[in-house]
């Protein structure tokens, strides 16, 4: 198949606007998409040092190679990358190679170290879905904590529009809308802005991505847990017979959250982390007390 653009091959289809594009042209929407969500946020301004947040997915390598392209010739921008090793063999590595190979700066933290224990204890222990929502909390806390040590002002996650959606469509399914009514505009317990450059591209293009620049294809940990893969699986299958599926969920999901933002219409917030509560519990601090408070102690 041609691409839509040129005479060259195409290499990746978009079902949602039903166009073949080579590699040049996918790159360049691609980069488009990411750059229209950082202007349309404000999500890079003149003195702030951004990093990008690394625990071994293909995406966030994906990502660090995005804003090196974007910032390499940019004075008044700062950009690290934080590696956290959750405890399950190579610690980040293809993000971690990514990293080396444009010369930024790396941070690391290790859960064994700060927390005591490893995402592969986790999983024996609690589960992969528990497992999922607990290690989300505990990097994030841990990227914060190094963030704000080292004049972190941003921290970047790869978070693509199929986090939102699969999290909404399981917060309808199971009922609980706390999640999805809230948007999480920082990071850890320490409140660092977060920003989210690839919020409005699919998964997919984000590995496809992420395979052209060198960072790797797979993913060794999903980048939003949902704590509920029937739900993914159901979703996924209505996505390939309606490809605008999730977008138009993601969509609604920001749109409900900032009507609750602004009314207040949430089960509370938590007066420690400023998190979503349910039914009267912060879920996260629930696992900062199990996992988190007591290694301080
Ligand atoms: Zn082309
Ligand atoms: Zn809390």
């Amino acid at each position: 198949m041609q691409c839509a653009a040129c005479r060259r091959e195409a290499v990746v289809f978009q079902p949602y606007s039903g166009k073949h594009l080579c590699s040049v042209h996918f790159t360049k929407d691609f980069e488009a998409k990411a750059k229209r969500a950082i202007r349309k946020n404000r999500w890079l301004l003149p003195g702030d040092h951004t990093a990008v947040v690394l625990t071994g997915d293909a995406a966030q390598a994906a990502l660090l190679v995005f804003l090196y392209k974007l910032t390499k010739d940019r004075r008044d921008v700062r950009l690290s990358a934080i590696v956290i090793d959750e405890g399950v063999g190579e610690p980040a590595g293809c993000a971690r190679q990514a990293a080396e190979r444009c010369g930024i700066g790396i941070f690391a933290g290790s859960f064994a170290e700060r927390y005591g224990t490893t995402r592969e204890r986790l999983v024996q222990n609690e589960g992969v879905a528990a497992t999922d929502w607990i290690c989300r909390v505990l990097t994030g806390d841990l990227a914060a904590e190094i963030a704000a040590a080292n004049g972190i002002t941003r921290l970047a996650i790869a978070t693509t529009v199929d986090d939102p959606a699969i999290r909404f469509f399981s917060d309808l399914l199971n009922g609980t809308v706390e999640q999805t009514l809230f948007a999480r505009e920082t990071v850890g317990l320490l409140k660092i802005p977060v920003i989210r450059p690839f919020m409005d591209i699919p998964k997919t293009e984000v590995y496809h991505y992420a395979g052209l620049a060198g960072a790797g294809t797979g993913s060794t940990g999903t980048t939003v847990p949902t704590g509920d893969s029937d739900a993914e699986v159901v979703l996924a299958a209505y996505d390939n017979r309606h490809p605008a599926t999730k977008f138009a969920l993601a969509n609604l999901a920001g749109t409900l959250a900032k009507i609750a933002g602004k009314n207040r219409i949430t089960g509370g917030t938590c007066p420690v982390c400023s998190g979503p509560l349910e039914n009267g519990n912060c879920f996260d601090c629930a696992v900062r007390r199990r996992y988190a408070w007591r290694a301080d102690e």
